[in-house]
């Protein structure tokens, strides 16, 4: 575990970057040290591995002081991953990837062939591997730079805005990429960001700070978004927090209603039978049982089957798998008012109605409340004072 320990850091112009600072950051979980531009994240961050020295208080390391450790023992144990990769432009993808190893001494051959692995951890093809970085698109050469960061395996993985210069398709599949490899690595993970739907996405815990590197809260992401400790806090999360809570529910414990299904190929008799009082649509399936879209029972009986003239179906949620929130978003989507919930084949399993969900909401919320009052609280901001100011600054990564 990484404790920060009312850490202050202030800068010799007198810039007072982070300011009686403390958080227990728990092991083999992400997390994010989040807040506006200037609020001293990345100050933070680089105090954990030395680049940057603070000025009053102290970083444990399994209860270590990381004063106390060598400073380049202390860096190997951590890897280091920055805004556009901050890759060896002179260096191919593989060397690149190489780099710690060979710095800890391996031969040329076991260097490669564990950079060769990690390319394939981290989702990149090996046949980039002989790239150089400017052959290597924006999402690629961030791939590379997390691939980097593990290849002597670092217990501790520090990530300092690692995904903001790609676009948001790109960025959306690092993220799922990272939560994916955390399930595998388990590492213990810092990551700075400012954007707030990330910091709620991946993260274990969340820190918000605020400008001048003081803790607003520490929670996580379900808490910070039911009970956000102040208006800065509540403003800084934005107007959609309600909705954006509901990702933290599972559909699975949707009511599914499964009358209105039907398939394309029945008879008038079976339309007459499905449409039930209370259930105005029937949802036609294909001969697989995948959702083809909605129609009035009435238009059914009237002849053969027009699939063009079908209502939408909406986005449909995979039930058990997605939240509530994909579930809501389904029947918002659904010119009926309905959701239609899949399997992991796409093969509908159930309908549920807009007032369902909402039931469910409700409910949920009345158990996170519950879960909010009896469970982790904000984090202590204790006092110390800043001191001497050290200064040292280096460092590239590992
Ligand atoms: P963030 O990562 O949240 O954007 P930083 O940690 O980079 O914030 O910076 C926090 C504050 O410290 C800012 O006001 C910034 O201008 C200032 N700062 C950062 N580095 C230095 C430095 N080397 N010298 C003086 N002030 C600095």
């Amino acid at each position: 575990m990484i404790r920060i320990d009312s850490v202050t850091k202030r800068y010799p112009d007198g810039t007072l970057a982070v300011d009686r600072l403390s958080l227990e950051i728990p092991d083999r979980s992400i997390t994010v040290l989040v807040g506006p531009s200037g609020c001293g994240k990345t100050t933070t961050l680089r105090m954990i591995n030395r680049m940057v020295e603070p000025t009053g208080g102290s970083i444990l390391l399994d209860g270590v002081d990381i004063q106390d450790q060598p400073v380049n023992t202390l860096r190997r144990s951590m890897g280091y991953v920055i805004q556009n990769a901050g890759l060896f432009q002179h260096r191919t993808i593989v060397d690149n990837i190489a780099t710690v190893p060979r710095l800890l001494g391996w031969g040329k051959q076991r260097a490669r062939a564990r950079a060769a692995e990690l390319m394939e951890r981290v989702g990149l093809d090996v046949s980039l591997a002989k790239r150089y970085p400017y052959q290597l698109s924006g999402g690629q050469q961030q791939r590379v730079g997390v691939a980097r960061a593990l290849a002597a395996d670092p217990p501790v993985l520090l990530m300092d805005e690692p995904f903001s210069a790609v676009d948001p398709v790109v960025r959306k599949g690092l993220q799922d990429e990272l939560l994916r490899l955390q399930e595998e690595l388990g590492k213990t993970i810092v990551f700075v960001t400012h954007d707030i739907d990330e910091a709620v996405k991946i993260g274990t815990m969340v820190a918000v700070l605020r400008t001048g590197g003081r803790l607003a809260q520490y929670a996580p992401p379900a808490e910070l978004l039911s009970a956000p400790a102040d208006d800065f806090v509540e403003d800084f999360l934005g107007i959609d927090r309600g909705i954006r809570r509901l990702s933290f529910f599972a559909s699975g414990g949707l009511e599914l209603t499964k009358t209105p299904i039907i398939a394309a190929d029945s008879t008038a008799e079976q339309i007459a039978a499905r449409a039930t009082p209370g259930v105005p649509y029937l949802l036609v399936t294909d001969a697989e049982g995948r959702p083809l879209g909605w129609s009035d029972p009435a238009a059914l009986a009237d002849g053969p089957l027009d699939v063009a003239r079908l209502l939408p179906y909406g986005r449909p949620f995979e039930y058990g798998t997605d939240s509530l929130r994909a579930a809501l978003d389904g029947a918002v989507l659904s010119p009926t008012g309905w959701a239609v919930a899949v399997d992991g084949n796409g093969r509908a399993v159930g309908v549920v109605s807009q007032q369902t969900i909402g039931e469910a909401i409700r409910s949920a919320h009345a158990e996170g409340r519950t879960a909010a009052e009896t469970g982790t609280g904000t984090a202590a901001e204790a006092g110390a004072d800043a001191g001497a100011e050290a200064g040292a600054e280096a460092g590239v990564a590992g």
